[in-house]
């Protein structure tokens, strides 16, 4: 069979391949310690389900306008407002089927061939696969764990060209959980500006930070708008991956082009899963705060189980529901070594320790594996057990 270019220019996402390989596992009745999804194991709070349910009730079950329906854009507009302090009118406003779909039309209308995105790397594995597909190149820039990951201006500004269209900003990150300061974000911002490049902050994982860190927006900074695109998603705020609901917020007219193409693919997001989306941004919040405390008790016991096994370095992160050890120490050819790199070693704690995670070169980090806490602390413990003894075992073989 033949396919387009542009298809053949791409890859099935790592991640949905890793869950694959472990549900197989699972099917078999293995017992899988797994560290691979990307999701909240948090039930959908039941305000938000309760309102799906009535919509359906109330047959709220046809097409909607094509962006949206008006209350749920004009709600994303105020939560956006009270949460994270921009300004946007519904007109600003798309809402699409998952942010994963929001950055596949933003990325669909603003580039193409010849044109280059800023990708900071460890990247989540969709941004170059998406900037692939529609012919454009991605630009990694590192980014270092020394530094908890942070998108730095200086490293950026080195890969700027004149065919630079696009920066994207994940902040906190997926893999990493990396964070980017609001001072660095407003320096970021100023290099856009000088170099008229769009900003995309791809805001998933806004309300999940530790520490010192809070919840922070790049369209909070002032004189952002005509520079900003926001990328949101109900997915992980509000455990609701499996309703796909992510918006975008931008200048108008990028949003009206957004819409032209979300006429001609998607058409609106499911319109309960919108009565849903309103009641998530128009309801109580306290689901939040309580999802994040226990993440941060995660955080804690994986980060210190991680560092206590020899050959494993973690950092802690300042965001998200992942952490990103660097394996390096027990890969290669040396004596100590587990495995070649990290894809073999992250294939190999699948099939001898049942342990399932991504491998950091899915992400453009060899040398390292993601790991998601978003499991239970019994399932932390037992994955740190395996994965002690896997590294144990192996050193003395
Ligand atoms: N952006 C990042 C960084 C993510 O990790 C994800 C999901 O894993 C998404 C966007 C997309 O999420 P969704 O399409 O479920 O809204």
């Amino acid at each position: 069979m033949h396919f387009t270019d542009r298809i053949n220019r791409i890859q099935i996402s790592p991640t949905a391949a890793v869950i694959a390989a472990a549900e197989q596992l699972k099917a078999k009745g293995v017992d899988i310690a797994d560290f691979g999804p990307g999701e909240p194991d948090f039930p959908t709070p039941d305000h938000i389900k309760q309102a799906a349910i009535k919509a359906i009730n109330e047959n709220k079950t046809k097409y909607t306008p094509t962006p949206g329906v008006m209350p749920l854009r004009d709600a994303i507009c105020s939560w956006h407002k009270r949460e994270l302090g921009s300004s946007y009118e519904p007109k600003e406003c798309v809402t699409n089927v998952g942010g994963k779909h929001s950055i596949f039309n933003v990325i669909s209308v603003l580039v193409q061939s010849g044109d280059e995105v800023i990708v900071p790397a460890p990247y989540w594995v969709s941004y170059p696969d998406i900037v692939k597909y529609t012919g454009a190149t991605p630009a990694v820039v590192e980014t270092r764990a020394e530094d908890g990951f942070a998108v730095r201006a200086a490293d950026v500004a080195k890969v700027i060209t004149p065919r630079t269209k696009l920066l994207i900003l994940d902040s906190p990150s997926n893999p990493t959980g990396g964070v980017t300061p609001p001072e660095e974000c407003a320096k970021l911002l100023d290099l856009c500006k000088k170099h008229n490049i769009w900003l995309m902050g791809d805001e998933c994982y806004s309300h999940f930070t530790y520490g010192d860190n809070k919840p922070f927006s790049v369209a909070s900074l002032p004189d952002s708008k005509n520079h900003v695109i926001i990328i949101g998603s109900m997915s992980k705020t509000f455990a609701m991956t499996g309703w796909r609901l992510g918006y975008t917020l931008a200048p108008a007219e990028l949003i009206s082009a957004t819409v032209k193409l979300q006429s001609q693919s998607t058409s609106n997001p499911t319109s309960i899963a919108q009565y849903a989306a309103l009641a998530a941004m128009t309801g109580p919040m306290d689901s939040v705060p309580a999802m994040l405390a226990e993440y941060a008790k995660r955080r804690r016991r994986i980060v210190d189980g991680l560092n206590a096994i020899p050959g494993i370095t973690c950092g802690e992160p300042g965001g998200a529901f992942y952490v990103f050890p660097n394996v390096s120490a027990r890969l290669g050819t040396g004596p100590d070594a587990l495995a070649k790199d990290c894809s073999e070693l992250a294939a190999l704690l699948l099939e001898k320790a049942h342990v399932a995670l991504v491998s950091g070169a899915a992400f453009g980090a060899p040398g390292y594996l993601r790991i998601s806490y978003a499991t239970s602390i019994e399932r932390i413990e037992e994955g740190l057990r395996r994965i002690a003894k896997f590294f144990s075992r192996a050193a003395a073989a």
